[in-house]
């Protein structure tokens, strides 16, 4: 059951962060993560703040130095179905399609999916484990065979977004206005690892909301979201990366590697992107470039099988991305 709570739409930004700042209030934008956490009981919100009559924060448009800003309140479908998005920036278009199912796609917004909240069994379940505030991180002697392997301590949360990864690898900036004003940080400076704040995966402060994101132009860039999972119908990356690569001649000239279902934020790989950097994706080079992502996993007892999985997954994703 749902604990009671009162619901406000407000009209302007101005009045939704006003909303926001008191003590209890939450922002509500399509309500397919945040619903489920209110019933399960994972947090408490006293006033929801339903940002849908924002219509700034909806839709996307290219920027006057040929990139992308993309409303918070933009749907996951139509980023996925937007025809720039599939053909400038192929990673965020694969990473959208790969999100869910086609109904949380149509109700999911951009925002929502980078705050989304992580999907571990202890923290969605009934244990007051140390990310609710309680004294242990129940995965550590656990069921951890969709925990993380790198960056996890003193909790193993894997992120749960897809379209995090592929605006990390594209560069992207999230824009964020609060009651001190806006800002705008870079989405790889977006997300809180476990060991500099266990309660928090976001630098996201009281009251402060996600409006935009904005993704510098790609051009003359290849790039890739591949995402591993148990089930084909909709679930988490168990491995996945973004890969936004720029080639002269056969040449890797610059590299962004990112992987999702890998740790407690979206991971950027900089022994990947070193790797390859400078050479030509041959098979010895991206063997090298697989091995040298995963010499730093540290695997709980049940998830050792990732480190195969990303190997495998990581070859296969250079090499068609390689091939053009
Ligand atoms: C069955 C199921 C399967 C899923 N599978 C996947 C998957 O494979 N890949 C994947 O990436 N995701 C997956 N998801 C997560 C899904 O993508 C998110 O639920 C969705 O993107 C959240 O968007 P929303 O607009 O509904 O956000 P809400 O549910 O409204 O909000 C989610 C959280 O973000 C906060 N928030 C929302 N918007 C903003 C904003 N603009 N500024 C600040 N805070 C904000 C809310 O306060 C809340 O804490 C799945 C979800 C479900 C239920």
């Amino acid at each position: 059951m749902l604990t009671n709570f009162s619901y406000i739409r407000p009209k302007s930004l101005k009045e939704a962060v006003k909303q926001l700042s008191t003590q209890g209030a939450g922002v509500y934008a399509g309500g397919t993560d945040l619903l489920g956490c209110l019933r399960d009981h994972v947090f408490e919100i006293k006033k929801l703040v339903s940002i849908n009559g924002l219509k700034e924060l909806k839709g996307i448009t290219e920027t006057p130095s040929n990139g992308l800003r993309i409303g918070a309140l933009t749907t996951i479908t139509e980023v996925a179905e937007n025809p720039i998005v599939s053909k400038h920036y192929a990673a965020l278009a694969q990473a959208a399609r790969e999100v869910a199912s086609p109904q949380l796609r149509n109700q999911g917004t951009i925002g929502g999916n980078l705050c989304q909240k992580p999907r571990c069994w202890y923290y969605r379940g009934e244990f007051y484990c140390l990310r609710k505030g309680g004294k242990m991180c129940f995965a550590i002697a656990g069921e951890n065979q969709y925990h993380c392997i790198v960056g996890g301590g003193p909790c193993f949360i894997v992120h749960p977004s897809d379209m995090a990864p592929a605006l990390v690898a594209l560069d992207a900036s999230v824009r964020i206005t609060g009651p001190k004003g806006s800002r705008t940080v870079p989405a790889e400076k977006f997300y809180v690892l476990p060991r500099e704040d266990v309660r928090r995966e976001t630098v996201l402060g009281p009251g402060e909301i996600v409006t935009e994101i904005i993704v510098p132009t790609a051009s003359g860039t290849r790039s890739s979201y591949r995402k591993v999972r148990t089930r084909a119908s909709w679930d988490f990356a168990l491995a996945g990366i973004a890969l936004v690569l720029r080639f002269r001649g056969g040449v890797v000239e610059d590299a962004r590697a990112v992987l999702s279902g890998a740790a407690p934020i979206p991971w950027r790989s900089r022994e990947i992107e070193a790797t390859i950097t400078g050479k030509n994706l041959d098979p010895d080079v991206i063997a090298k470039a697989s091995e040298a992502a995963m010499k730093n996993a540290q695997p709980l007892k049940e998830n050792g099988y990732k480190i195969l999985l990303f190997r495998g997954m990581i070859e296969e994703e250079l090499a068609a991305i390689g091939r053009g």
